[in-house]
């Protein structure tokens, strides 16, 4: 898939548009003021694969929060999150964060938006301008909420490049798919800036993933999009980080560490796939981290109809076959017939030594 060339538009140590890689964002649950646990979050979703964080600051203790995680971690691309007060925007910037969120329906006093837009151009600080369906701007809210949507975004980028000030990302999120899916097209065709895309308030659990990976699928699948979150009704964002990788690797635009290619069985499997899996994921773990950096194909395959195929299609696989052995296969070629068990053993003992010499995926 062909993704839609956007704006190179930097954000702390990380540039988003243009050839980047999509991002993958996720939004705090702790408040800034609370900066001890508010960065014990933010770690603990880097440590997950997020890349970019947004925290909402409403207080001024969340901007001397963000002050004293940023001294820390200079490094994290930060986003603040700011409704309402625009003045905390100035100290936030202040406080170091690499962006600024606002709300084109919170933002409303005009003059002080325009000397925030002159603020953060000449600190090199970068501006995203999200629009949501449950905060449009009063005046906008008798249209058609696709259109006051766009319209809304359309007149803080007027302002903003007035000011001659292009570091902007766009956002324009509802909870309703269709509509996400019509606006982020209408945005992507009108503006040259990178889009943040997400379906809003999508819910917890299965219905918020299938929701929010219906959503995101169609616009990635389209080239639509240059960072995302996944929004959850979840109590931490760890949740939403995974579900966002899973959503890029998916469509093969992303890849961090082992994928597993395995069936979902059926009455003629030759053994237990479920377990297998959960063994081969298990024993995987520990080696994560080091897994992200040397993507690897892993198939584990129920019996002879497509076990032989994906087996050797992927880096390594193993495809069980009838009394009880399976057949191990190495870049293609079948290396072992032997019992099921051992065969998980040497698969497991493959893929750890692959990934520990940094072996690159080969096909
Ligand atoms: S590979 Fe074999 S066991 Fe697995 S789903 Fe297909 S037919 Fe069933």
């Amino acid at each position: 898939m062909k993704r839609r060339r956007t704006q190179e538009v930097p954000l702390g140590s990380l540039t988003v548009g243009g050839d980047s890689p999509v991002w993958v964002e996720a939004m705090g649950r702790r408040p800034p003021g609370e900066w001890v646990s508010c960065l014990q979050e933010i770690e603990e979703a880097f440590s997950q694969g997020c890349e970019i964080f947004r925290v909402a600051v409403f207080d001024e203790r969340g901007v001397s929060g963000l002050r004293e995680i940023k001294k820390r971690r200079r490094d994290l691309p930060l986003v603040a999150d700011i409704h309402f007060t625009l003045q905390l925007a100035f100290q936030a910037i202040e406080a170091g964060v690499d962006a600024i969120r606002i709300n084109p329906g919170t933002a409303r006093d005009v003059g002080l938006l325009e000397s925030l837009i002159d603020f953060a151009r000449d600190r090199g600080v970068t501006l995203r301008i999200g629009a949501n369906t449950g905060s449009l701007p009063p005046s906008l809210r008798g249209k058609k909420r696709n259109e006051a949507l766009v319209e809304s975004v359309g007149l803080c980028v007027e302002l903003a490049e007035k000011k001659n000030m292009r570091r902007l990302i766009l956002s324009a999120k509802s909870p309703d798919i269709e509509e996400t899916i019509e606006v982020y097209r209408r945005l992507s065709k009108t503006f040259p800036y990178p889009l943040h895309i997400g379906l809003t308030e999508a819910g917890g659990g299965l219905e918020g993933i299938v929701k929010s990976s219906v959503a995101l699928g169609v616009l990635l699948a389209e080239g639509i999009g240059d960072t995302l979150r996944v929004s959850l009704t979840s109590q931490n964002p760890v949740l939403e980080v995974k579900v966002g990788w899973e959503i890029l690797e998916a469509l093969n635009i992303r890849s961090r560490g082992v994928t597993v290619i395995s069936c979902p069985t059926c009455a003629r499997v030759r053994g237990n796939v479920v377990l297998c899996v959960q063994k081969f994921r298990r024993a995987i773990a520990p080696l994560e981290k080091v897994a992200r950096k040397t993507p690897l194909k892993v198939a584990i395959m129920g019996c002879e109809v497509n076990g032989p195929g994906e087996a050797r299609e992927a880096d390594f696989g193993l495809a069980l076959s009838s009394g009880g052995k399976a057949a191990l296969f190495v870049r293609g070629t079948v290396t072992a017939v032997v019992p099921q068990e051992e065969a998980l053993e040497k698969l497991i003992d493959l893929v750890g030594k692959a990934i520990q010499k940094g072996e690159e995926r080969s096909r």
